[in-house]
């Protein structure tokens, strides 16, 4: 792999820090050392740091600066969200809605609290990867305390209606929680207008440091008629209000605000110029390459996602032959590319176990050129040609799958 011409097309699984962040976070780290509940100056200091963070961070989303809980990564604000509303309000019921689509971080913590009783409704999506309202509506019962669906999906980039969700939601008093790790920052988000309550993020996806992540939290978890509708999942100290007790990661924050800064400067710009990039790359491979077709939404996705299936062959080893050619890309979501499993993304947008494997997310970023499109789509029909010619699964060869081996998820 030679370094300086390595070309990094895996931004969903996570973005390398913008300089500018880069900066921020060392000069932090040198400087802003301070315990931010000490009451000396140094960690007073701290404090201050921390409370412009908040402040610049809510503005991204329309939210009031004490509504924003710094966390240790996005899963982790994930399963506050999922643990602590679900803990707190057991005695309003047990019914919790979700898709059949959430990455692993809001799909296992819903898993376990089945385990523990729970009832969940995982909603079906159609071809797409986007919820029926009405499935939705229909789903709601006087049990429904919670409801999760992810801003944009990390595989298939599909963004889901959110403000309609949320009317939903607020309509029949229920809480709103929606996972938009792969949204914030790239797409316009009004926590207001979209009637969202609950809302994870972290900073490394959108080019800040990694380990760092926030909850929105509603009216600091009170709500009218239901009173404290969260509870920590951590006991500690007195931090993040004690909805995130440790030491706050003063440095690291301070990072994602200026990361948050650059995106809301940029993001309208960047949009434009990202979109024009994807659909270079989509509609190339859609009319050049032989059996390749997008999943996803073709317009309601993230500006920086490519989903493109490829039949005969396998996303791993395209994936690998891409490295070799020093361009990364990914299978799907990076937790489960290790595994041998088909994506339960693509199964429940209705693709056939085998197509399933044969996936390739491309997500591109703030650095990508169009030149670095230029390279990719100058060598991925010839890795997809090669890959073909040694498939036994090409043209004319029946496929033998074992149904029993997949699909664990539901
Ligand atoms: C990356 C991602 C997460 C997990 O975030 P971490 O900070 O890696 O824990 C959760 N949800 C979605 C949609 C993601 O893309």
């Amino acid at each position: 792999m030679n370094d300086s011409k390595y070309i990094y097309l895996d931004n969903a699984a996570t973005t390398p820090m913008d300089p500018r962040v880069i900066e921020e976070v060392t000069k932090h780290f040198r400087e802003t050392y301070g315990n931010s509940s000490s009451l000396h100056s140094v960690g007073q200091k701290a404090g201050q740091v921390l409370l412009k963070s908040r402040e610049t961070i809510a503005s991204l989303i329309n939210a009031n600066r004490d509504d924003i809980f710094f966390t240790s990564s996005g899963t982790e604000a994930d399963n506050i969200a999922i643990f602590g509303v679900s803990s707190k309000s057991k005695e309003r019921g047990n019914h919790i809605i979700t898709t059949s689509i959430e990455h692993h971080a809001v799909e296992n913590p819903y898993k376990e609290l089945e385990k523990k009783g729970f009832e969940i409704s995982f909603l079906p999506v159609d071809k797409y990867g986007l919820i029926d309202l009405k499935d939705l509506e229909g789903a709601i019962n006087d049990k429904t305390i919670l409801i999760s669906i992810m801003f944009a999906n990390n595989e298939i980039g599909t963004i889901e209606p959110i403000k309609e969700i949320g009317a939903i939601a607020k309509k029949h008093d229920v809480i709103f929680h929606t996972d938009a790790v792969q949204a914030f920052g790239k797409v316009p988000i009004d926590v207001n207008e979209m009637n969202i309550d609950l809302l994870s993020a972290a900073a490394h996806k959108l080019y800040g440091p990694k380990g760092v992540g926030m909850l929105y939290i509603r009216n600091q978890g009170v709500r009218e008629g239901w009173g404290k509708y969260i509870a920590p999942i951590m006991y500690g100290g007195g931090h993040e209000r004690e909805i995130r007790p440790s030491t706050v990661n003063v440095p690291g924050i301070a990072g994602f605000a200026k990361a948050v800064e650059i995106a809301k400067e940029e993001m309208e710009k960047e949009m434009e110029r990202q979109i024009r990039l994807r659909d270079r790359i989509i509609n190339f491979a859609t009319t050049n390459i032989e059996d390749c077709y997008l999943s996803g939404h073709p317009t309601q996705r993230l500006p920086n996602n490519i989903n493109l299936g490829f039949k005969y062959i396998e996303g791993e080893s395209i994936v690998l032959d891409l490295d070799v050619e020093g361009i990364a890309t990914s299978t799907g979501s990076a937790c489960s590319s290790k595994s041998l499993d088909p994506s339960h993304v693509l199964l429940a947008i209705g693709l056939k176990p085998e197509d399933a494997h044969g996936s390739l997310r491309v997500s591109i970023g703030r650095f990508t050129t169009e030149g670095d499109i230029d390279y990719l789509l100058e060598k991925l029909p010839f890795v997809i040609e090669r890959l073909r010619k040694i498939s036994p699964l090409k043209k004319g060869v029946k496929y033998i799958f074992d149904e029993t081996a997949i699909n664990h998820h539901h």
